[in-house]
């Protein structure tokens, strides 16, 4: 079959086109299912003070426990849930066990913050920031023991951007994710504050390789520091790269030295690896 388009233009029907849509369709259905039976589940990353090699505070990630796919992770279907708008209900779901978890490790006296990712289109839209504000509520978690993390996307999104600054008004703690991989400018740094900025992996896993990276990871390091926020190097796997980031003067440090992602019933039987 072939379809006349406006401008005269002939686009020929192909079967796997109709197929691709049906999977989609699917998968955005299993998804919405995933969101409100309880199907997604966070996984948690220690992330560990270079000056005591102790753990302050841990990521939530997410994943999907997609029946007879096992289990998926984000890179699966976030782009998914940021398209159809179901990262809205599955970024709330995310923050409130991730606030939940961080009380139930104060309750067993562990000092631990807790630390989510929301993305820009869900931090732009009006629902999240009352959301947030019922989460800390109910589950009673001081509000600066809470930082979400977002990208340098959110610069280009002016909602998303009040959005955050409204966050940062409850005391919550904001940190920019992947630094350095997206577009920010020096000017939006520096108008904006933010308490953490998180070194991405693409940059930690070269500081060996010409001196050119080790350079730019020393001024990141420096600009935080005016800045006046705090550093977490992601993607941390190996003693060299951590003695490195600590002479270097770097706060934090986060990687499978230290821990993979994994539940809280697993951080228990097998506690945090601090080397
Ligand atoms: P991210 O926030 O930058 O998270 C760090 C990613 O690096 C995680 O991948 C983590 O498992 C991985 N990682 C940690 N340490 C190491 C290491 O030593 N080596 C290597 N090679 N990788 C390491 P993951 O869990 O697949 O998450 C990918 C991305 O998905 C996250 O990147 C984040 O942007 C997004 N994401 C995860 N959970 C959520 C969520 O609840 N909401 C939203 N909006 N995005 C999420
Ligand atoms: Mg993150
Ligand atoms: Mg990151
Ligand atoms: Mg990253």
């Amino acid at each position: 079959a072939a379809k006349r388009e406006g401008g005269g233009r002939i686009r020929l029907f192909r079967p796997e086109m109709g197929e691709q849509v049906l999977a989609r369709q699917r998968d955005k259905a299993d998804l919405r299912t995933a969101v409100h039976e309880g199907q997604l589940v966070l996984h948690y990353q220690p992330i560990v003070d270079l000056a005591t090699s102790e753990a302050s505070g841990a990521e939530a990630l997410v994943r999907w426990q997609r029946p007879g796919h096992g289990l998926l992770g984000p890179g699966a279907f976030i782009g998914l849930a940021e398209e159809t708008g179901l990262i809205v209900p599955l970024g709330a779901k995310v923050l409130a066990g991730a606030c939940e978890q961080a009380m139930r490790w104060r309750e067993q006296g562990r000092a631990l913050g807790v630390t989510v990712n929301v993305s820009t289109r869900q931090l732009s839209t009006p629902a999240f920031l009352p959301s947030l504000d019922r989460v800390l509520k109910t589950t009673g978690l001081p509000p600066a023991h809470l930082t979400i993390e977002v990208t340098e996307s959110v610069w280009a999104d002016e909602a998303a951007m009040r959005g955050l600054m409204e966050v940062r008004e409850t005391g919550v703690r904001v940190a920019l994710d992947d630094f350095g991989t997206g577009y920010s400018s020096l000017s939006y740094l520096q108008r904006y504050p933010f308490d953490v900025v998180k070194i991405d992996k693409s940059f930690t896993g070269n500081l060996d390789d010409t001196g050119r990276t080790a350079g730019v990871v020393r001024c990141i390091i420096d600009l935080a520091e005016v800045l006046g926020a705090h550093t977490v190097a992601e993607g941390i796997e190996t003693e060299a790269q951590a003695d490195w980031l600590r002479r270097a003067g770097c706060d934090y440090a986060q990687g499978y030295l230290f821990g993979r992602p994994d539940t809280p019933e697993n951080w228990d039987s097998h506690p945090v690896a601090v080397p």
